[in-house]
Parts: C-alpha cells; structure tokens; sequence
C-alpha cells in the first residue's frame, strides 16, 4: 500500500502499520529491510539518480519518508537526523540574508534559540508575536512559525486562521506539530505549508532514538532535501527502521495517551494538592474551543501547579516512585519535568511568568501505563509534601 490514491483512503491506524512498507510479493519479507550501505552501485557517470545515504535516498529512509507522507497527508515527506534538523533545514530552505520570519513566542527552548542566536548571525531576523500575526508581517517576511499545541503550555493557536494569514501574505507557514503527532494533527489540512515534527517523541514514542520528519509538497521537499545534503544532519538507517516500527503502534499509542492524560488531569483538578491544571481537552483550558475544533484528541501532554511553588514542586518529583522525571516526552513510560529547570530554563521569573509559567508548574508526557498507578503514585507524592 503505497499509492497516494491508497493512502487517501486509509485511516490512520492502517497507515501507520501500512503505509511505504514492502508490496506483497512472493518471497519478498514483509517488514522492509534495514539497509546500512552508506553508498550504492551505479553503472556509468550519468546513469540515473545517483544514490548516497547523506542524500536521504537510501531506500530504508525513504521507506519511513512514505509512511510520514501518508500520516501528515502530505505528497511527500523526508527524515532527518532530530527534530531541530528538521526545523532548521526546513527555514535555511526558506530564507536568505535580509529576510524577515514571524514566530509564537510560546515555543520549544531550541526553536527559540534557533531563531534568537542563529539565524541572525546569517541575517535572518525574527519578530515573536503573542497572536497578532498580520500586525508583524512586514515586506521581508518569508515564513511564519507555530507550533501546535505549544510548549509547555500547551495552547492550541487557531491554526486555519493563521494559514489564511500567511496564504494572504505568500508567506510560507511552518507547523512543529510534535505535541499532537500526525494522528491527533494534520497539520497541511489546515493550511501549513511545511509540517515538522520531533519524531524523537510521539512517532518513535520509546526514548530510544533521536529523528525529526519534514513533511511538505514534492517541490518543498526537493528544495528542503537540497539544503540537507549541504547541512548533512540525516538520519541513520538503523534509527530510521527503529523509528518505522515504533510508528506502527502509533495511533494505538495515541488513543491511550489521549485517555490516559484526559483522565488524569480531571483527577489533579480535584486535587487539593494542586492550584490548577492545565489540558487543551478540559473546558477550562484557554484554546479549549480551538482544540475541540483542530485536534482528534487532547492529547497526552497536561500540566499542573503544584501549590506552594517550585520548591514544593521539586519535593514531589523527588518522591515519585512511578512517574519518570527526565525531560523530553512522548513516549509509552509516564515522564515529569519542570520547564522553568529544562525547556525554559534560559528565561527569567519575570518572563516566565509574564508567559503563564506559574511558579510550581509541572509538565507531564502521560505514558500508556495504568492510569490508576500513575494517580496513585502522583497521590503518594503529593499528600507525602504538600
Ligand atoms: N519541537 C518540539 C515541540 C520539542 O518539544 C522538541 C524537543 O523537545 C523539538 C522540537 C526538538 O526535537 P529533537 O530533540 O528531536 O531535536
């Protein structure tokens, strides 16, 4: 099943498990082999495509590059070797010295620093923006960046509404859509022009591989494909088959991380240990509309305030006994992290604050396991300190 015409038809559990596999053949293995070769046979100079694993057309990355086309909807899509790759590749293809990029403020700490340390060091320069997209364009604006729901908030920015924007301007749109995956987002369905996504997190979903995807036009990813072979960040084939395999179980991943966090947060809302929560499927969420309207679910990232600040906070990852703190997310284990020590680290009180990021906050990628042991563990934590 590897036709577009195919892929249109399918939901996303089948293409997740189906999609740019091997065709049933006679004696042909039915999962695709890893292929290592770092270089390929050719016959004459001239003689075809020329083939180089550095060029991302060794068939094992192009095998995953399928099955990422088919889950975003996309007609084509590529690899990379992590998801900072991935959005880097995707703006130097975008922009040149004297450009202009607008972008949420409210973003992961490494696509800040990207677009605030940089590409200004190569004369791109980037206006952040709190919603008010039109108002920063300006005659140099070339791409407009979001991320879908963000980090570590968790807001879900109106994204049919922001592509009208960049589709008015002939501004390309970037979504990282990583929090969502492509079974909660498709994010082209909505107008982005490019979707990129950390594939260390929901897609390879066991923290055992670091890779991003692209996904894009033919066209955008030809050109997106021309600026890697420069950079050269690709992904290695061995990763690239773990990746493939670990998003075969993605929309079943998917669906209990959506029931799991859904669960969880109405629980730490009742709790007395906790201030509030924060969940893009509760209705106290901010862009709760937005996301009933865009995602196929809350997804499985919430975060809580735990009363008394970052030090009872502190307190209560170090009692747990279940729950795993250790950045990063998306995964089938349960993993807890306080952004104000990991992802945002590099702003001060004052700003996190002036973003929402209350004192105590706790940011949680819910895991598949029981959800009944994550509440007792969490319950344990919190009646031990606060
Ligand atoms: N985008 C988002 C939303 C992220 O949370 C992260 C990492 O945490 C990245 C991109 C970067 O991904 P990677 O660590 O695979 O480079």
């Amino acid at each position: 099943m590897t036709g577009p015409r195919d892929a249109a038809s399918r939901g996303p559990s089948t293409l997740a498990v189906h999609a740019g596999g091997p065709e049933p053949e006679a004696g042909a293995p039915v999962v695709g082999p890893v292929v290592h070769a770092a270089t390929f046979f050719y016959a004459e100079e001239g003689d075809g495509e020329l083939r180089y694993t550095r060029y991302s057309n060794n068939p094992t990355l192009q095998a995953v590059a399928r099955r990422i086309a088919a889950l975003e909807g996309t007609p084509a899509a590529l690899v990379t070797g992590s998801g900072m790759a991935a959005m880097a590749m995707a703006l130097l293809s975008l922009v040149r010295a004297g450009d202009h990029i607008v972008a949420a403020r409210d973003l992961y700490g490494g696509t800040s620093t990207l677009l605030r340390t940089e590409l200004p060091r190569l004369g791109v320069r980037t206006t952040f923006v709190d919603g008010q997209w039109a108002d920063a364009l300006e005659a140099e604006t070339r791409v407009m960046v979001v991320e879908v729901p963000s980090n570590p908030l968790m807001r879900v920015p109106d994204l049919p509404a922001i592509a009208a924007t960049a589709r008015e301007a002939g501004v390309a749109l970037v979504v990282d859509a990583t929090f969502a995956s492509p079974v909660n987002l498709r994010a082209a369905d909505h107008g982005a022009t490019v979707v990129v996504q950390s594939a260390t997190k929901y897609l390879g979903g066991h923290s055992d591989l670091t890779a991003g995807t692209v996904a894009a036009s033919a066209e955008m990813i030809e050109r997106i494909g021309r600026t890697m072979r420069s950079f050269g960040p690709v992904l290695d084939p061995g990763a690239a088959a773990r990746l493939e395999r670990g998003i075969k179980t993605l929309a079943v991943r998917i669906a209990r991380h959506n029931d799991n966090a859904a669960i969880l947060a109405d629980w730490l809302a009742d709790h007395p240990a906790v201030a509030s929560v924060v969940y893009p499927g509760r209705a106290d969420h901010p862009d709760h509309a937005v996301a009933a309207r865009l995602l196929r679910g809350g997804g499985g990232m919430l975060g809580f305030v735990v009363r008394g600040g970052d030090e009872v906070a502190l307190a209560v990852l170090r009692r747990l006994r279940l729950l795993r703190v250790a950045p990063s997310l998306g995964s089938v284990e349960t993993l807890v992290s306080m952004p104000r020590y990991t992802s945002h680290t590099a702003l001060s009180e004052e700003e996190r604050l002036e973003r929402g990021i209350a004192p105590g906050y706790v940011r949680v990628s819910v895991g598949v396991e029981d959800v009944a042991d994550l509440q007792a563990d969490l319950d344990a934590a919190l009646a031990a300190v606060c």
